[in-house]
């Protein structure tokens, strides 16, 4: 029997998300997520997707990663998908950092595990939980590929001039501090699916594709390979997003420690946290934003203009870098789904090139889809992003032709 089978893990620190694909046609077997894992209200809601299969949720406490994926076990094994069947062919594991040292996916051995720690002080919040999910993966089944997709990969072809921060550059080595990006696997995929869209080459296209989700990120894509993307060191550089500041004078950290009083942590915790959508108006969901802004609501309104502001400026930034640009993608919960977002964000922008025909974006749907009016010099569109189908892909195509 040919293991075409990959489990997608996804690793937070009190979560772990999961996906089940075929690779033969890319289908979905099963998906759930486990929350809240360490606390005595953990949950797992687990969906098998074949035979149109009910949701189940278990509710007890979940004491840690390995009883976690435990119980994922135990839901897959009972739709016949278990984590020992002859099908799986490798596990892909979603890791937030690779550094400068991972450029691609990786097959996770001893000598991959040591580096994504090294990277620990550029990740204290996503490299633990990602490495103590592969460590609880390869214990449960040791004799499986494992694969790392790294979501700084894709930017890691950056040139250095976008690269580098205008810093002491020894302060800045020695500290490993330069612009990562993240979300790459996301602008990989969106970006791929531009081209095809447009039907042409991802070679031939340069994109700017926009990510929108509670994080958000825009990058540049010259045929194929990322030259500019708005998140840094960490993802809190760039675009205004759910509860991140993103771009920010840094001489706002030292005032709030110098005359605010407060402590580094408290700033973190500010700044990733508290700012964004939800520091300006109270609200990260766009959809509750744009249902107060139709009240009349002065501060969503400001907060949504703010947003608007700054991914503008972000396009603007982009369509220089790039010189000429094929196409302008929206993804994630906010680009997918929210028209004004799109709307309000090329709109003054017909001398770029760039317009929405209002009939088109207002469909909604789940295939990637042009919003430009026909015959526009710049394509606009909508391409859903698939994260787990990519980190699929990558692991299958590394481990599959070995099996
Ligand atoms: P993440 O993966 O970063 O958590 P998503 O890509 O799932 O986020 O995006 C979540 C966000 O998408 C929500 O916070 C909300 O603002 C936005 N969103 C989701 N559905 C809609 C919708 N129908 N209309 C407008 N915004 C939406």
């Amino acid at each position: 029997m040919t293991a075409t089978r990959v489990l997608v893990l996804n690793s937070g620190s009190s979560s772990v998300k999961y996906q089940l694909l075929d690779m033969r046609d890319s289908s979905r077997l099963a998906m759930g997520l486990v929350e809240r894992i360490g606390e005595e209200t953990s949950r797992l809601k687990h969906t098998p997707l074949t035979d149109g299969g009910a949701s189940r949720e278990r509710t007890e406490p979940i004491a840690d990663h390995e009883a976690a994926l435990q119980a994922v076990a135990e839901e897959l094994a009972k739709d016949g998908l278990g984590l020992d069947s002859p099908e799986l062919a490798a596990i892909g594991h979603r890791v937030v950092h690779g550094g400068q040292s991972f450029t691609r996916p990786t097959v996770i051995d001893n000598a991959v595990l040591a580096e994504i720690e090294r990277l620990i002080p550029v990740a204290p919040l996503h490299n633990p939980a990602n490495l103590t999910g592969i460590r609880t993966a390869r214990a449960l089944r040791p004799d499986l590929p494992q694969v790392a997709v790294f979501d700084t990969a894709f930017h890691t072809t950056m040139p250095e001039s976008a690269a580098r921060y205008a810093i002491d550059v020894e302060t800045a080595d020695a500290h490993r501090i330069r612009r990562y990006g993240f979300h790459g696997t996301s602008h990989a995929y969106v970006s791929r699916a531009t081209a095809e869209l447009l039907g042409r080459d991802p070679s031939e296209v340069n994109v700017i594709v926009l990510h929108l989700g509670n994080g958000a990120s825009a990058s540049a894509v010259e045929g194929g390979r990322c030259v500019d993307t708005s998140m840094g060191l960490t993802p809190l550089e760039g675009l205004v997003m759910g509860t991140r500041s993103g771009d920010m004078d840094p001489a706002v950290i030292f005032h709030l420690m110098r005359v605010g009083g407060m402590s580094t942590d408290e700033i973190d915790t500010l700044l990733n946290k508290k700012s964004g959508l939800i520091g300006l108006c109270g609200d990260n969901d766009m959809r509750e934003i744009r249902r107060r802004i139709d009240e009349g609501d002065e501060r969503a309104k400001l907060a949504f203009d703010i947003y608007i502001h700054r991914l503008k400026k972000y396009i603007g930034a982009y369509y220089a870098v790039l010189g000429r640009v094929d196409a302008v993608a929206f993804t994630a919960g906010v680009g997918e789904n929210a028209a004004p977002v799109r709307e309000a964000a090329v709109a003054g922008l017909e001398g770029l090139g760039l317009a929405v025909d209002g009939d088109l974006n207002a469909v909604r749907g789940d295939a990637p889809r042009l919003i430009s009016p026909a015959g526009a010099r710049v394509a606009v569109a909508v391409v859903p992003t698939d994260e787990e189908l990519e980190i699929a892909a990558q692991t299958y195509a590394l481990v599959g032709k070995n099996i």
